[in-house]
């Protein structure tokens, strides 16, 4: 059901089947006077029950796409898996320009070796990896190419009386972007933000610390007043943005200290090895019984923060001649230092 969240601006709840997420927060601002266009922002995946859930939704507002311009907060399918069916039917895309590029040089339909470079010598089988990458909906849900105008930080767009200005929050993806509204004290926040689940911090290529990235735009949520938070999926459940961001910057820190500690315990171990002892809140007795398309993001995440450890001297990293990446503790003691 659609709801209205604030003057002028509906949330058009988007159904993910066989996704935790559960479901994707579309927000519509409608156009101000009789020339002012509209703005969507993201769309969910390309899949049947995204698109049924956004066209009822994008008639039930009475939307003409021809006088809509739609938003892409960050490049993941479950925003983006629209874009190009709704750029035919006449919409007009904004997008980070970092973002953007990716989805381009990467095309995450290709062989998984050339989109996901960054995946390369974690410790899992060969025939495992294949499988992992065959189920991520990162891959299954992805849109054609489409156009877009790019934007960046800083930039501002104007839609429904609204003046939004980008802010750039890299971490959950390299590009993703906020857009804050500071007269009505609002911020879509895309993935950047979730409140009774945690977004997930992957690595990248040519991102040498993506947690690092990801913990720095945490903390620069504190320079924004934000009194209305609109999450891309889920609900705030009354949270305020000040707690959720510092619940969120505690979580890692202790998944970094667990992260350390089975270093300690062992050195040279992969990030396989590492992922399979962690704990982790999924519905699955062991890390054997891990669904594929759940475990890449277990392993991606898990290597966010085995790089942040290398990144911040806490530990090393060698390539053993398996070709696998290998990561060992530095003692507390040379790092306290
Ligand atoms: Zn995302
Ligand atoms: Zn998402």
């Amino acid at each position: 059901m659609i709801t209205k969240v604030f003057e002028r601006i509906y949330s058009i709840p988007i159904r993910l089947p066989h996704n935790p997420l559960r479901n994707l927060n579309c927000y519509f601002i409608r156009g101000w006077g009789r020339h002012g266009k509209n703005l969507l922002i993201d769309t969910g995946f390309n899949m049947p029950e995204c698109r049924e859930d956004l066209r009822k939704g994008l008639s039930e507002l009475n939307a003409d796409l021809t006088k809509t311009d739609l938003f892409l907060t960050h490049l993941h399918a479950d925003h983006t898996g629209l874009a190009a069916e709704l750029e035919a039917a006449g919409a007009h895309i904004l997008m980070g320009e970092t973002d953007f590029a990716m989805l381009r040089k990467y095309k995450y339909d290709g062989p998984w070796r050339k989109c996901f470079p960054e995946y390369l010598g974690l410790g899992a089988s060969e025939q495992e990896m294949e499988l992992m990458m065959a189920s991520t909906p990162a891959r299954k849900y992805i849109s054609s190419p489409f156009h877009a105008e790019l934007v960046q930080n800083g930039d501002s767009l104007f839609y429904g009386g609204y003046h939004l200005t980008c802010v750039a929050a890299p971490g959950h993806t390299p590009g993703h972007i906020c857009l804050y509204d500071a007269a009505d004290r609002l911020m879509f926040l895309g993935d950047h933000v979730l409140f009774d689940i945690t977004p997930n911090v992957t690595v990248w290529p040519e991102v040498k610390d993506s947690l690092g990235d990801y913990l720095n735009s945490l903390r620069k949520m504190e320079a924004y007043d934000v009194e209305i938070p609109l999450p891309a999926h889920r609900t705030t459940n009354g949270i305020s943005m000040g707690t959720r961001v510092n619940e969120l910057l505690v979580h890692h820190e202790r998944r970094l200290g667990e992260s350390y500690a089975l270093l300690c315990r062992q050195p040279r171990q992969t990030c396989y090895q590492i992922a399979a002892q962690m704990t982790w809140k999924i519905r699955a007795d062991d890390w054997s019984q891990f669904p594929p398309g759940q475990k890449i993001f277990a392993l991606g995440e898990t290597k966010s923060h085995l790089d942040h450890l290398v990144c911040s001297g806490k530990a090393r990293c060698e390539r053993s001649p398996d070709g696998n990446w290998r990561y060992s503790a530095v003692q507390r003691d040379a790092w306290d230092r």
